[in-house]
Order: structure tokens, then C-alpha cells, then sequence
């Protein structure tokens, strides 16, 4: 793209590649329809708030208390940015500087637990995250980490399983949350197991929380000592985490995730991540997460009547898992035929997965960014009907061809960043 077409002239000017690559982004997220689950496409006022010159700032330590001069626009952000999080989600107090949801759950473990405690989280294969406990995280190797999963038959998490498991255990933390589950989760069963053991409990919220901070999934808030999560997801900020907690836990959160893990906060990450939050305080946002529940529960209902067996049998939240087993195709097929009709998700692994999870034999497929694109059930219908088609034969090239020219016009009628 020339400098005269890119949306990016001052980088054009200095680098044509990254502007390159930047416009083919654009364009990317403009003509393909992204069901990744994990994903959403943020405002232009948030988009803009992190790109802003405040990545210029360090702000070491915490509004107030800083340990570098020049911090009074960094302390602005950053005071909105907390008070709005509590707002958003009733807590007693929030630290916004988590750079991931990965490093707010390192903060939250390292703020109570030593290393060697006892973890205990749902299991990686089972929709569980890699920071709960699996053996190639931080958390499997510092923690001695232990897992629950969800029952073959309901496909749904068993709280008497996760009950017997504890009593083996006895885990310092039970980690709850996931990255791939489909249900609400039972906080207060949780809670209830918790307290039989003196654990602690963390509630990662970071595919979900968009819908907690509505009211549309129930809040661990009054039932964990600990709830993180990401901003990028359903809340649909920037990229990065967050870590809420009860006052007894405040200040060894903050201790713990500054001096203990981070340097300098992202400061232009905060901007925006304050910017999301007042978004999400709003009325629209609201209408927002229940679009994105009605457009899943679309998808579900007309997958289901395409033959497609889903785990637990639908969804409850803004994500679905569906077993390709008894349409003979692996994930990793299904993903790469999708993609090549502009339809992008992701291949996922399913409770007791036969296959690896480079292959998987399952889908993964959340709704968020087609809502925010503004499309509605009409739309999320017929993207099933394409799904249907697609994965009847996923080596039939014309279809995707076919579909790939419809989807381009479908994205056309819903401009994600024009
Ligand atoms: C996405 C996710 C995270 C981690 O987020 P990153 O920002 O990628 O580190 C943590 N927990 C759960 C449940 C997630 O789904």
C-alpha cells in the first residue's frame, strides 16, 4: 500500500512494512468474521487512548506513591481506571497494571502462596487456562499444581468430583474459571468447598467477565478472596489483565505485582483500559453482552440442528465447544477450512480428547466480535449455515471459495474499523 492509501502514514513514512503489515490487519479484521471466543475488537476511543503518548511515561509504584516525577497524568489515568473497575464490578479494590491475564494470576498466587503450595484448577484439556495448573506454566512449576475436570456424560463440572478431589488435595487455592467452558459457574459450591479446606479462592473471570460486570453471569465477587481477568476479551478493552480482591488482600496484591513481578506499568494501557471500563458502565454495553448471549444461543440452536454435538449441549455464555467427532473431521481441519472461507476460530481440544492438541477434535466459537460488528441472529444463522456447508467436505475447495465472496459481503454490511 502506498503512503498516500495507508492509514498509517507516520509509520509508512519510517517503516512501509510494519504499515504494510498494520493495513493488512485492517483489512484482516475487516473481511474475515472472527468467532475466535477470546477475541473482540476494541472502540477507536480505545484504540486511540493506547496508542496515546502516555507510553512514554514511567510510572513505577501506584497514583500517589510513585518513584519517578511527572506522574500527574499517569495518576489520572490510572485513579479512573481503578475506580471505575470497582464500580464495574463491586470489588473492594482493583489493581489495573497487570500487563496479561497470565501476570494478574501470577499476582494473585504469589500475593497468599508459596512457592510449592498446593493449586488446584480445572484441568487444561478440560477448558481449564494454562496458568491454573498446567505443568508447562509458570504455575505447574512453581505450585505443586493438582486438576478437576468435567464429567463425560454432562460434560459439565461435577462439584461433588471437584469436593472429593479437594479432600485429597488439600489445596492452599482452588482456582476456578476457564477458558473453554460453556456454563455458569457454581461460586458458591466453590466457596463452599473452599472453606472446608481453608483454601483460598481465585475466580478467573477472563472470558466472562463482560457478562459479570452486567449481571448476565452471576458475580464470584462476594464469594472469592481473589477474581482476575483479562481486559481484551468480553469487556473488550485493551490487552491486558486485572486483579480485584477483598481489602484484607489489597496491599499484598499491590506489593506483589509491583515491586514483586512488573516494573513500569503500561501507562497508555491503563488510558484505554479506563476508557473500556466507562464503555462498559454504560447502558449500551449492557445491551451489548446480552446481543452477544442471544447471537451464541443462535449459533448453538442452529448448529445443533445442523447435527453438530456441542459439549454440555449448548451454552449459557458467549462461547460454545463443538465435537467434530461424529462428523469425521479433526479441529485442526475444520479451523484451516474455515479460515480459507474467511471464517476464523479456533481448533480446541474436548473434555477426554482423543487427539492431540496440535490436532484437537474440536471447535471453539464465541460470538463477541460479530456483536460488536452489530450483527444480530439473521446474520449468526446463516454463518452456521456456511459452517454446516464448509465442514460437510472441508477439501472442497469451491465451496470455500464460494462462501469466502459471500462473507466478504456479509463484513461489508457490518464495517469493523472503516
Ligand atoms: C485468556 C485467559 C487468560 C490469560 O490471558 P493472557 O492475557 O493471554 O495472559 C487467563 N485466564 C483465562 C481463563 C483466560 O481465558
Amino acid at each position: 500500500m502506498s503512503e498516500s492509501t495507508t492509514r498509517y502514514p507516520a509509520v509508512a513514512a519510517v517503516d512501509p512494512e510494519v504499515a504494510t503489515a498494520l493495513d493488512a490487519e485492517r483489512l484482516r479484521e475487516n473481511e474475515s468474521l472472527v468467532l475466535i471466543a477470546s477475541e473482540n475488537y476494541c472502540s477507536a476511543a480505545v484504540l486511540a487512548a493506547q496508542g496515546s503518548l502516555l507510553t512514554n511515561k514511567y510510572a513505577e509504584g501506584y497514583p500517589g506513591k510513585r518513584y519517578y516525577a511527572g506522574c500527574e497524568n499517569a495518576d489520572t489515568v490510572e485513579r479512573l481506571a481503578i475506580e471505575r473497575a470497582k464500580a464495574l464490578f463491586g470489588v473492594d479494590h482493583a489493581n489495573v497494571q497487570p500487563h496479561s491475564g497470565s501476570s494478574a494470576n501470577m499476582t494473585a498466587y504469589l500475593a497468599v502462596l508459596k512457592p510449592g503450595d498446593k493449586i488446584l484448577g480445572m484441568a487444561l484439556a478440560h477448558g481449564g487456562h494454562l496458568t491454573h495448573g498446567a505443568k508447562v506454566s509458570f504455575s505447574g512449576k512453581i505450585f505443586s499444581s493438582f486438576s478437576y475436570g468435567v464429567s463425560r456424560e454432562s460434560g459439565t463440572i461435577d462439584m461433588d468430583e471437584v469436593a472429593r478431589i479437594a479432600a485429597i488435595v488439600k489445596p492452599k487455592m482452588i482456582v476456578t474459571g476457564a477458558s473453554a467452558y460453556p456454563r455458569f459457574f457454581d461460586w458458591q459450591g466453590f466457596r463452599d468447598i473452599a472453606n472446608e479446606h481453608k483454601a483460598y479462592l481465585m475466580a478467573d473471570i477472563a472470558h466472562i467477565a463482560g457478562m459479570v460486570a452486567t449481571g448476565y453471569h452471576p458475580s464470584p465477587v462476594p464469594y472469592a478472596d481473589f477474581v482476575t481477568t483479562t481486559t481484551h476479551k468480553t469487556l473488550r478493552g485493551p490487552r491486558g489483565g486485572m486483579v480485584m480482591c477483598k481489602h484484607e488482600h489489597a496491599a499484598a496484591v499491590d506489593k506483589t505485582l509491583f515491586p514483586g513481578l512488573q516494573g513500569g506499568p503500561l501507562v497508555h494501557v491503563i488510558a484505554a483500559k479506563a476508557v473500556a471500563f466507562k464503555e462498559a458502565l454504560s447502558p449500551a454495553f449492557k445491551e451489548y453482552q446480552a446481543r452477544i448471549l442471544a447471537n451464541a444461543r443462535a449459533l448453538a440452536g442452529r448448529l445443533l440442528a445442523h447435527g453438530f454435538n456441542l459439549i454440555s449441549g449448548g451454552t449459557d455464555n458467549h462461547l460454545m465447544l463443538v465435537d467434530l467427532q461424529n462428523k469425521g473431521i479433526t479441529g485442526a481441519d475444520a479451523e484451516s477450512a474455515l479460515h480459507a472461507a474467511g471464517i476464523t476460530c479456533n481448533k480446541n481440544g474436548i473434555p477426554f480428547d482423543p487427539r492431540p492438541p496440535t490436532i484437537t477434535s474440536g471447535i471453539r466459537l464465541g460470538t463477541p466480535i460479530l456483536t460488536t460488528r452489530g450483527m444480530g441472529e439473521a446474520e449468526v444463522v446463516q454463518i452456521a449455515d456456511w459452517i454446516d456447508a464448509i465442514l460437510r467436505d472441508p477439501k472442497d475447495t469451491a465451496v470455500q471459495s464460494r462462501i469466502r465472496a459471500q462473507v466478504r459481503e456479509l463484513c461489508g454490511r457490518f464495517p469493523a474499523y472503516p
